[in-house]
């Protein structure tokens, strides 16, 4: 890229959810997002900053003076400070994404089957706990709509009426029909979790996230090891940066599995570093949006398209907010598909339509 001759411009915008999204550090009801909009000559590339409040490590009073920062930064040597930008995974997934989209041209974003069209990517459902009949016909309605593979949280509510739950979910549907996940969000203590997970070892689960709260690396590792339910690490990744940190915890912890949101775990650049170092120690992984829009919804999917992986991924979350831009992605048959490649100018005047 010739520097000089990129402008940097950043839209804030703030999107209202469908229904209130719970994650586990509490509900949000909006979502405010930064895009990052690139120009060189008549190109544009957009790329969606989307640090979620309270959780990423990332978002800070001086967020924008950051985001900023790394907008400058960007439009003076045409490059993305990918080393300077380690700590702010959610502004370093803008810019990567941006100057990807500028060389697109559109929300193409490489070429794989899934960016040809001819695969979908695997997603797991999202059920959120409610009452017996409620969840079941959820369940139900994302079989019918031909997802295998659901995700639960837990820990949020009475634990004896959550395995109560699970119990009804494996009874009309087995293991072979459905995969499921569940994520406790650091939601058990450590003393408790051991008896709580030979509870939940009943229900043929596939893998609970995150179990105890993150930064407890050697209980997790004690855990990890001896756990009937194999463990899945997602808020653990979060604020740990540098190469030979990430091996200290994937080293102290060895869990089955970790998830890889881009947004939160070090954008692109960082989030494969994460998956290399898992797989040279035989840990899957899978990978997972942020409540991000579908600009950064996009980039994940084709970002995660380019990885090696048949696991179910969780990138089920762009039908939540009450307004969208069309990045030509959709669900259909428990997949996300790439069925448009939509130019980066009519994105860009659907973000120039909110205000
Ligand atoms: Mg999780």
């Amino acid at each position: 890229m010739r520097a000089g001759n990129l402008t940097v411009a950043v839209f804030p915008r703030t999107l209202a959810f469908k229904q209130p999204a719970g994650t586990s550090r509490g509900v949000y009801h909006e979502r405010k997002v930064w895009y990052v909009v690139v120009r060189d000559g008549d190109r544009t590339g957009i790329g969606e900053c989307a640090p979620l409040h309270d959780l990423s490590a990332d978002y800070t009073p001086d967020y924008e003076d950051t985001l900023v920062r790394a907008c400058n930064h960007l439009q003076q040597t045409g490059e993305v400070d990918a080393a300077g930008l380690e700590r702010y995974p959610s502004v370093l997934f803008g810019l990567e994404t941006a100057m990807l989209s500028l060389a697109a041209g559109g929300s193409r974003l490489g070429d794989t089957p899934f960016s040809r069209g001819e695969c979908g990517i695997e997603i797991n459902g999202l059920i959120w706990m409610g009452d017996y009949d409620t969840m079941l016909a959820r369940i139900d309605g994302k079989l019918q709509a031909g997802c295998r593979c659901m995700k639960v949280k837990i820990g949020a509510i009475d634990f004896a009426a959550e395995v109560d739950l699970l119990r009804h979910i494996r009874e009309a549907f087995p293991a072979s029909r459905l995969e499921l996940r569940v994520d406790a969000n650091g939601g058990f203590s450590v003393d408790e979790v051991r008896g709580k997970l030979d509870v939940l070892a009943r229900f043929d689960l596939h893998s609970i996230e995150q179990p105890i709260r993150a930064g407890q690396w050697a209980e997790m590792g004690s855990l990890a090891a001896g756990s009937p339910v194999p463990v899945a690490l997602d808020e653990e990744l979060i604020g740990v940066y540098g190469r030979d940190n990430v091996a200290r915890m994937l080293d102290a912890t060895r869990p089955a599995y970790i998830v890889v949101k881009p947004t939160l775990h070090g954008g692109m650049t960082y989030g494969a570093r994460w998956i290399d170092e898992a797989r040279s120690r035989g840990i899957g992984w899978w990978i997972t949006s942020a409540l991000e829009t579908n600009v950064g919804l996009n980039a994940i999917a084709h970002w995660c398209a380019a990885r090696q992986t048949t696991m179910p991924q969780g990138l089920g979350t762009g039908q939540l907010f009450t307004d969208n831009v069309d990045a030509g992605i959709e669900m259909r048959d428990g997949r996300l598909w790439f069925v448009r490649d939509v130019p980066n100018g009519e994105m860009l005047e659907k973000i120039c339509q909110w205000t």
